[in-house]
């Protein structure tokens, strides 16, 4: 196992994780390996190439402007959301490029940023840049691949990560020598059989590997911090999502409407719903409109961890940072193996693994905080996963709105019913955690891709747009 809870939860932009993040971050590196090797002066022109889902719903996911920005030098975890449309206004304006602020180079982009319908071998989010010299021979050529929650790899199958993460790995050794390695549910559960420990201390002992407890710790609280941001700001922004669906934002009007809302309907044992409801548009309207959220563990599914997470900071007893570390840690843990042994990317297995991932995480992760056993909180990842299996991806518009908003809200109800079933249980089940992941591989596997990130089903078509 060599993915740490924070590539699992990384702090970003919207819309999305496999279609903003990392194509920014492949941009950037392959403007890096420019200027390790021949060098930015001898460039005088570069393409893109957007192949497969990148290029079918890349637009309205805000691929074009993570490329510009990416080949500019930022980071998705650096920039400031507000500077993002200024600086794409400015590229378009002078029809210039500054790769990583020192080269500037021609770019307009219908003659440098091309679209292609078909998929390059390894993923169908793939990604070709070129550079050529001041006579139009190419210089270079590099393929990357987006694989899903802001994960990268090149032509040869290895991660590519950002400045910070590369830092980390450098200066950590990132894969080796963890005190307590898992890839599966099984390996997971026999490790804290085996020390006593739970999952969540299975996890930060190997985080502790990485970096020190109170490192663990910090990013932790900056991860919560920055969840619980895009909560605020999601219930205060108001008007409409970018786009031409021209989606209401709901979530500020809907906080005003609960916080307003009589004594009496406070009664009603179910009034948790909608502030559970609430917490998931809040983050996924501020994740669609470019905001800062955090990858958790993709964009488009941004909202459920949060969601759930904010149900045990504000309705739960005895709620504490102990327990958000627990919560982030043990969502971390089971976000791995679906990493290490399936797919967290919607072009690639549909929704299951995107919304349907993060509705397993946090059912483990909430099973945790409530008092589950190792055994119960496996339970309620599996219970989590399970009920989503099959779950399409159809974004209308190609915009990361319908039906990823509300799909998150209901993700988080889901998991939380998820948590609380598997409590009321032993811990004993006929569905492992690790053939509940197989099965939603295997599905994603033999889904039509009209269903995967394409916009070319479902309600993509049902839908007509304005
Ligand atoms: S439908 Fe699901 S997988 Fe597809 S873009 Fe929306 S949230 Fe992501």
């Amino acid at each position: 196992m060599s993915v740490s809870v924070f590539d699992l939860f990384k702090i970003g932009i919207g819309p999305s994780s496999s279609h903003t993040v990392g194509p920014m971050i492949a941009a950037r590196q392959f403007a890096c390996h420019l200027q390790a090797g021949a060098g930015l002066a001898a460039v005088h022109a570069i393409t893109v190439e957007l192949f497969g889902s990148l290029s079918a719903t890349g637009v309205g996911h805000g691929t074009d402007k993570a490329v510009l920005l990416g080949l500019a030098g930022h980071e998705p975890d650096r920039i400031d959301p507000d500077q993002i449309e200024p600086a794409i206004a400015a590229i378009r304006a002078s029809r210039t490029l500054c790769l990583l602020g020192e080269r500037t180079v021609p770019f307009v982009e219908k003659d440098h940023l091309l679209f292609r319908r078909k998929s390059l071998p390894l993923h169908p989010n793939g990604l070709s840049f070129h550079a050529f010299d001041a006579l139009g021979a190419e210089i270079t050529q590099r393929d990357y691949y987006s694989v899903g929650g802001g994960f990268v790899i090149d032509a040869a199958g290895e991660r590519v990560l950002n400045q910070a993460a590369s830092a980390q790995a450098d200066s950590a050794g990132h894969a080796q020598g963890l005190p307590h390695p898992f890839r599966t549910g099984a390996e997971l559960l026999a490790q804290c059989q085996a020390t006593g420990l739970s999952p969540a201390q299975v996890m930060a002992s190997n985080e502790e590997h990485w970096r020190s407890a109170a490192e663990v710790r910090r990013q932790l609280m900056a991860i919560w911090r920055t969840m619980a941001g895009a909560v605020q700001r999601g219930c205060a922004s108001t008007g409409h999502l970018p786009g031409p669906l021209q989606v209401r934002r709901r979530a500020a009007e809907l906080h005003r409407n609960l916080k307003a809302q009589p004594e009496a309907a406070l009664r009603d044992p179910l009034s948790m719903l909608d502030w559970v409801n609430l917490y998931a548009m809040a983050v996924n309207e501020e994740n669609a409109a470019g905001g800062r959220v955090v990858t958790a563990p993709t964009n488009g599914a941004a909202g459920v961890i949060p969601a759930v997470l904010h149900y045990y900071v504000n309705f739960l007893p005895g709620a504490d940072d102990d327990g958000i570390a627990t919560f982030l840690l043990t969502a971390g843990a089971i976000g791995i193996i679906y990493k290490e042994n399936a797919s967290l990317s919607g072009a690639e297995v549909g929704c299951q693994g995107e919304v349907g991932v993060a509705c397993s995480m946090a059912a483990g992760a909430l099973a945790a905080v409530m008092g589950g056993t190792p055994e119960q909180i496996e339970n309620a990842a599996e219970i989590g996963m399970e009920h989503n299996l099959g779950m399409t991806c159809d974004p209308v518009g190609g915009l990361v709105q319908i039906p990823c908003i509300e799909r998150n809200a209901m993700g988080a109800i889901k998991a939380i019913n998820a948590a609380r079933m598997a409590l009321r249980g032993d811990g004993q089940h006929v569905v492992s955690l690790d053939k509940v992941i197989k099965t939603m591989m295997q599905t994603g596997a033999d889904m039509k891709v009209k269903y995967k990130e394409t916009s070319r089903g479902g309600l993509a078509v049902n839908v007509v747009e304005c």
